[in-house]
Parts: C-alpha cells; sequence; structure tokens
C-alpha cells in the first residue's frame, strides 16, 4: 500500500487559483508592510496561514446550510447543534457563541477574580488576553521539552508538567488558581498533542485541590487521532470513544468551531456545573446573543452539527495528520529546520536556525514568513516574538520559540500543492542569507501581530 494514501475526498465544486508574478509578488508584500495578515487574498496562490475558518465543508453540510432555521429564539438547528456536543463531548451544558474567543471571554468573565492565576500548557494569543483583561495572571505550566523545537523523542509535548502544576498550587494556593487551561492539541508548541494518562493525571491532581479543569478543545480531534497512533491501549478504540473519554478528565470546555468542527465561522463554551452555566447565560446575552444562537446563524449550527459528527471518522483524521506529515517529512529529508514531532494542524518553520543571522529582535519568523510568500506565493504566518507581544511594563515577551506556521485547512487542498510548498521553501533555505531583517514602522497595543507593519533594516 502507498505511504500516503489519496484524498478521501473528491471535487465537487472548485475554487480558481492564479499566482501572481515575482515583481507583482514584491509590491504587495511591501505594500502589507511585510505582515502576511496584511496581504489581499486574491495576491496569493497557496494560503496557509491559518486552519482557522478556512475549512472546506461537505455537500451534508452545505445541505444542512439549507435547512437553517433562522428563527430568532429555539431554533432547530441550535437543538441539533446542542444533542450533537452534549453526545460527542459528554459535558453537560452548552452556550453557542460567534468564535472561540467568544466563548473564552464568557469564560474568563464568570471564573476570574483579578490577581488569580490561570496555569495552562502554553498559551494561545487571545486565551491569554482574555484571561489577562479580567485580572488574571498566566502560568506556562507545560512539559519544557515543549519549548524545544528538535526534541523529536517526545510522542505528546502537549503534557502538562505535574510538578510545575504542583508547584504553582504550594506557591499560591488552590485558592487563588481561576480553573487550569488544558489546550488540546497546543498550537503554539507546534500543535503537539496531550495523552490521555496526562490529561487524567491533571484532573487528578486539580480534583483533590478542588480546582476547574476547561479544555480549550479547539483541535481535540486532531488530539484524539495522535492518542490512537501512539498510546497504548487506544490503537483499537474508535476516535468517538477517545474524545469522550478526553473530556470526561475535565469540567468543560471553550472551542473553536472553525477548525476542527469543519466549518468557517462558530464556537461554543461546555461546562458540568449548573451554576456557571446560568452565569454564561446571562453573559452570553450582552456579548453574543440569545442563548439558543450566540452570535450564529441557525444554519451555521446546522452545519457546525454535521462538521463535528464527520470529524470523528477515522479515515478523515488519520488522512489530515498525514497531509502535514508529507509536508514535514520533505522538508526534513531536505535539512530545512522544522519543529519535529509534526503536528496536527500545521509545520512549523525553526525560524532561529533557518535564519540564524538575524537575532530575535528583529524578527526573524515575521522576515521568514514575508520571504515565502516572495519566493512562492505561499502565505504563511509569524508565531515568535511579534505574537508574544508585549508585558505590562511594556518589554518584548520572549519566547524560547521563533516559528514560522505552515498551516493546513482541512479538506481544501491536495498532496500536489504541499509538494509545491516544499520546494519553496527548500529553495529559499539555499539562498537563507539573503533573507534580510525587519523593524517596526507601526505597532498596535493589542495582539500586534495581526496589524502591524515592518520595513527591512
Ligand atoms: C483559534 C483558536 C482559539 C480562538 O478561536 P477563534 O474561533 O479564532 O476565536 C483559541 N484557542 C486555540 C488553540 C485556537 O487555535
Amino acid at each position: 500500500m502507498t505511504k500516503f494514501m489519496p484524498e478521501p475526498y473528491k471535487i465537487k465544486s472548485v475554487e480558481p487559483l492564479t499566482i501572481l508574478n515575482r515583481k507583482q509578488r514584491k509590491e504587495s508584500i511591501e505594500k502589507a508592510g511585510y505582515n502576511t495578515f496584511l496581504l489581499d487574498s486574491k495576491d496569493i496562490y497557496i494560503d496557509l496561514l491559518t486552519d482557522s475558518g478556512t475549512n472546506a465543508m461537505s455537500d451534508r453540510q452545505w445541505a444542512g446550510i439549507m435547512m437553517g432555521d433562522e428563527a430568532y429564539a429555539g431554533s432547530r438547528n441550535f437543538y441539533h447543534l446542542q444533542d450533537t456536543v452534549l453526545e460527542l463531548f459528554g459535558f453537560n451544558h452548552i452556550v453557542p457563541t460567534h468564535q472561540g474567543r467568544g466563548a473564552e471571554n464568557l469564560l474568563s468573565t464568570i471564573c476570574i477574580q483579578p490577581g488569580d492565576y490561570v496555569p495552562g500548557n502554553m498559551y494561545f494569543t487571545t486565551t491569554r488576553y482574555h484571561q489577562e483583561v479580567n485580572g488574571g495572571i498566566f502560568r506556562d505550566v507545560i512539559c519544557s521539552e515543549a519549548h524545544e523545537p528538535d526534541k523529536n523523542d517526545v510522542p505528546f509535548k502537549g503534557d502538562i508538567d505535574l510538578n510545575k502544576l504542583q508547584a504553582l498550587i504550594d506557591e499560591v494556593g488552590a485558592e487563588k488558581i481561576a480553573y487550569i487551561c488544558v489546550a488540546v492539541t497546543v498550537n503554539l508548541a507546534g500543535g503537539q498533542p496531550v495523552s490521555m494518562k496526562n490529561m487524567k493525571d491533571v484532573y487528578a491532581l486539580a480534583q483533590k485541590h478542588n480546582i476547574l479543569v476547561m479544555f480549550d478543545a479547539t483541535r481535540c480531534v486532531e488530539n484524539a487521532c495522535f492518542i490512537k497512533e501512539r498510546e497504548e491501549g487506544y490503537e483499537d478504540k474508535s476516535i468517538k470513544e477517545i474524545v469522550l473519554e478526553m473530556f470526561s478528565y475535565g469540567d468543560g470546555c471553550t472551542m473553536s468551531g472553525k477548525k476542527d468542527c469543519l466549518t468557517n465561522i462558530g464556537g461554543f463554551l461546555c461546562m458540568n456545573d449548573d451554576d456557571l452555566f446560568e452565569r454564561a447565560k446571562e453573559l452570553v446575552v450582552v456579548y453574543e446573543g440569545m442563548p439558543s444562537y450566540g452570535g450564529m446563524a441557525g444554519r451555521d449550527m446546522e452545519a457546525m452539527a454535521i462538521g463535528l459528527r464527520e470529524s470523528m471518522d477515522y479515515n478523515y483524521i488519520s488522512h489530515r495528520l498525514s497531509q502535514v506529515r508529507f509536508l514535514g517529512e520533505m522538508l526534513i529529508e531536505a535539512g530545512v529546520p522544522v519543529v519535529k514531532p509534526i503536528g496536527g494542524h500545521a509545520v512549523f518553520l525553526d525560524a532561529k536556525a533557518f535564519l540564524d543571522h538575524i537575532p530575535q529582535t528583529q524578527f526573524p519568523a515575521q522576515a521568514l514568513a514575508a520571504a515565502i510568500y516572495l519566493e512562492s506565493g505561499v502565505r504563511t504566518m509569524e508565531r515568535g516574538i511579534v505574537s508574544a507581544g508585549r508585558d505590562s511594563e511594556g518589554n518584548h515577551h520572549v519566547p524560547k520559540l521563533e516559528l514560522v506556521r505552515i498551516t493546513i485547512p482541512r479538506r481544501v487542498y491536495t498532496y500536489s500543492h504541499l509538494e509545491y510548498v516544499a520546494e519553496g521553501v527548500i529553495a529559499l533555505y539555499k539562498k537563507r542569507k539573503q533573507i534580510k531583517p525587519l523593524k517596526f514602522v507601526y505597532e498596535p497595543r493589542m495582539l500586534r501581530f495581526f496589524t502591524s507593519r515592518f520595513e527591512e533594516i
């Protein structure tokens, strides 16, 4: 059998792709201030900026779109979504939101008192923002290996270090911990999964101290597939069974529907506690809408219910992980430095190693993402010092990982697209010394990576 089985779908509707010439690409990236977020979609050949909201929906989801019940209250699509999520995740309650960050806003507002700590397995940009804006203090308790891009022999690099967690409990006291945030998978560590054993152990420790465990469930299906492939005792379990067991080790979750729900918009918050649910429902009306739509159209809730169920199909999810691995292995073979092992939704280039002539304060990952666009028309994203932002004193957060994320949208591209992407990156690696460092010409105060502008030094 071939190592990489072909895509488990055939194409029913197509969107043409065009590529600008090099001169046009140079103009585009200069106009965008060397920030790939500011490029126009029409100027991009293959768009690997993000896997967020870029999913291709199935024929069944599109059929679901036509069954949208756009009643202001009590839409039947909400009940379908509710039944699906409660069945597949096993939590007691769901509150729909417009995106994952809508759910983060509700959770952080309800659960965090100023001065509380929120430990997590590395941070995510919007997640940490909502924690901090509510007065919370984020603490990274991920295992130390997660910060070593080259450490290949760790199957679950997203695991929480129980000693770090225990140390925080000893230091500040359990009552000062709002909740533990367990992200499955860990986006900024390179899409690295968390083991079932770790989730179980974290939950046991949390329960002993009466601390809530809230999952960031954004890529839970990818995480489940890694567990099936890597963790002893799970090889014969279905993805559905694994996801259900994962979430039995927690008290709720936030979810971005734009990732593993196979839709283009949406999110939700889940919890088991009745009291938290009441408070979330009071708040969702202020920020999102009625608790039976939470910022989503009826049709979007329908597509989400159908997509979440489809995502549990092993043929789908194993192919997705294979596509990412295919791209990663091509780069590794050519000697390009990438985060290992290859994660679930993206291949992460180690920009510090790729551009070792550029110091981190001159934004090597930002420069590399811009150079990849110029070289091949492919859009990727910086995940390094620019994304990390500044602390309250105004100094850069300096993350150990300085990465460029090459993210694969779900069901959108084929192996041949990824082959082209790899060839472009490899060509660039051979002439990497020509890539110049960058400096800010505009820097917004919050979530600066979205809109900041740079020029070459
Ligand atoms: C995308 C994402 C979020 C936020 O979700 P949105 O739908 O973009 O608001 C939260 N956590 C992780 C890990 C994510 O990747």
